[in-house]
């Protein structure tokens, strides 16, 4: 059924009661007070959520071993875990419009694609766990004929998760639903200012079946819950989601206290790479606006860095920068909205400053860079290009997390290919040519966990999501996800 725009309006009018913490089932006040979330849609208070304390997180990572202890939902077999995860993944469909509207009350992406990214690919992707828990077999290993060596494959106990503000859905759902199909119990850290989707779905997932304590949730600041939850001493897996300085405390806090398992997904600057022989220049040009500016660049895999060849380079930016001003800006609510607002002031200040920056060091801004809709009182960026980005510019090497795009002539392909790997991150890359032999060329010469062709942001469950150098360790998404979140162990029987 077709969704209107007076329902959106209707959903989005409702008041958003306070939110508190998930422990053992019930939902709890957090010792740490409550984190006022603002609406990046008008900059006004939408409601608030509790602050778990360290004492609160303790409570939680308790609740879930005691759960995984006990076996309630880590022994169940796992036709039964399956069951209730595909019953999730009705409940999320069933909900999925109230769940887009309040993801984007509080994190800002517009509703076309919130409905697409959040919860319609949220629960694809429990069905995908939940149907692949029961095909993963253990291995008898090939040794001597009086011995019989086993491979059990077992959950590894309590996972913590601590995921960003952007697409929480989807993201969370890339880690809860492998760790629960696998028999492990949860801890999960949203982003402070885009939780309520998150915990909607725990509130879903109590109602399909998942057993109180195995799925927690505690709200609150980075600094404070988040660190908590990092220096457990009994948290067996860290599964984490966001940028490059967190990351690197999380390690930190995994050798202070456990030595947790840390599987790190961080950012990127992706280079996007045309070609002058790509198939349809057009194409190219519209498909790279969209690369960059959709959720206003607030995109892990976003196209950040376009590296064109000399020859096309100012038909290619003109054709880019006339798609980039067609798309519509505006509130997220608004269902003709393809940019919809920034998540943060903060984060709108940061972007700003790299505009900022990039004109200082001689880049030429040829679209945009400005505030938009400030009469709104939200948080909107223009879409912008800034032309002759060098490799030693800011622009070039650090990530932005906004609607920024930087743009750099090549002349070879190797040129291409040095420039591609010129970063410390390595997340994503897109490569348009018609030249078939130099595509395949190119996908391995670039250091990213994923390389498209003549496509850009495309991608499934079916595959694997990483990141290669700065961008992480680890990959959420296919079968592969599941290695985090078992554990392997032998058993060596004479016979
Ligand atoms: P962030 O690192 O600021 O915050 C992420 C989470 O970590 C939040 O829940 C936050 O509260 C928590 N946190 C912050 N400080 C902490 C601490 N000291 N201890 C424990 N937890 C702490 O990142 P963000 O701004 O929310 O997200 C944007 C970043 O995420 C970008 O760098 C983006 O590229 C990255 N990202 C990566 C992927 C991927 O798949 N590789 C996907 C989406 C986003």
């Amino acid at each position: 059924m077709a969704i209107t725009q007076a329902e959106i309006d209707r959903l989005a009018s409702a008041p958003v009661a306070p939110r508190k913490l998930l422990i053992e089932g019930k939902w709890v006040d957090g010792q740490g007070g409550e984190t006022t979330v603002l609406s990046p849609i008008n900059g006004q208070k939408l409601t608030t959520t509790a602050a778990a304390s360290a004492e609160d997180v303790a409570r939680a990572v308790a609740s879930a071993r005691a759960a995984f202890d006990d076996g309630r939902w880590s022994r169940m077999a796992p036709a039964g875990r399956k069951a209730v995860l595909h019953r999730l993944a009705d409940l999320i469909e069933k909900h999925t419009l109230d769940l887009a509207v309040l993801g984007v009350r509080d994190n800002g992406t517009d509703i076309g694609m919130a409905l697409k990214a959040e919860p319609g690919s949220a629960a694809g992707t429990f069905r995908y766990y939940a149907e692949g828990i029961d095909k993963v077999y253990g291995e008898i290993a090939p040794t001597a004929d009086n011995i019989l060596a086993l491979v059990h494959r077992e959950p590894v106990g309590v996972v913590a998760a601590i995921v960003p503000w952007n697409f929480p859905l989807m993201i969370g759902a890339w880690k809860i639903a492998p760790a629960l199909a696998a028999g492990n119990s949860i801890v999960l850290k949203p982003a402070e200012t885009a939780s309520l989707s998150l915990i909607r779905l725990a509130e879903l997932a109590l109602e399909a079946g998942v057993p109180p304590g195995v799925f927690n949730v505690v709200t609150g600041p980075g600094r404070i819950t988040g660190e908590a939850l990092a220096l457990s001493m009994d948290v067996d897996v860290m599964v984490f989601t966001g940028s490059g300085p967190t990351g690197r405390r999380l390690l930190q806090y995994s050798a202070q206290s456990n030595l947790k398992r840390c599987y790190l997904e961080l950012g990127g600057k992706s280079p996007n790479i045309v070609f002058a022989d790509a198939p349809d220049l057009a194409a190219a040009a519209k498909a790279a606006a969209t690369a960059i500016f959709r959720n206003a660049g607030q995109v892990c895999v976003a196209g950040s860095r376009l590296l064109v060849e000399a020859a096309v380079h100012d038909e290619f930016v003109a054709a880019l920068s006339k798609a980039a001003s067609a798309m519509k800006l505006g509130n997220p609510l608004d269902l003709a909205t393809q940019i919809g607002a920034v998540n943060s002031e903060v984060q709108l200040e940061g972007n700003l400053g790299f505009v900022a920056d990039a004109r200082k060091e001689g880049g030429e801004i040829v679209l945009g860079g400005n505030r938009a809709l400030s009469e709104t009182g939200g948080y909107y960026m223009e879409p912008t290009v800034v032309a002759g980005v060098q490799p030693s510019h800011r622009l070039f090497r650090e990530e932005v997390f906004g609607p920024v795009l930087a743009v750099t002539p090549f002349t070879t392909e190797a040129e291409a290919a040095s420039l591609a790997n010129a970063t410390d991150f390595g997340l994503a890359a897109g490569v348009w040519t018609a030249n078939l032999s130099r595509a395949h060329r190119m996908v391995r010469a670039i250091r990213s966990g994923i390389v498209h062709v003549n496509t850009y942001g495309g991608s499934d469950n079916t595959v694997p999501l990483g990141g290669m150098k700065q961008s992480g360790n680890g990959h959420d998404k296919s079968l592969h996800a599941l290695d985090k979140y078992t554990e392997l162990k032998t058993a060596w029987i004479q016979l």
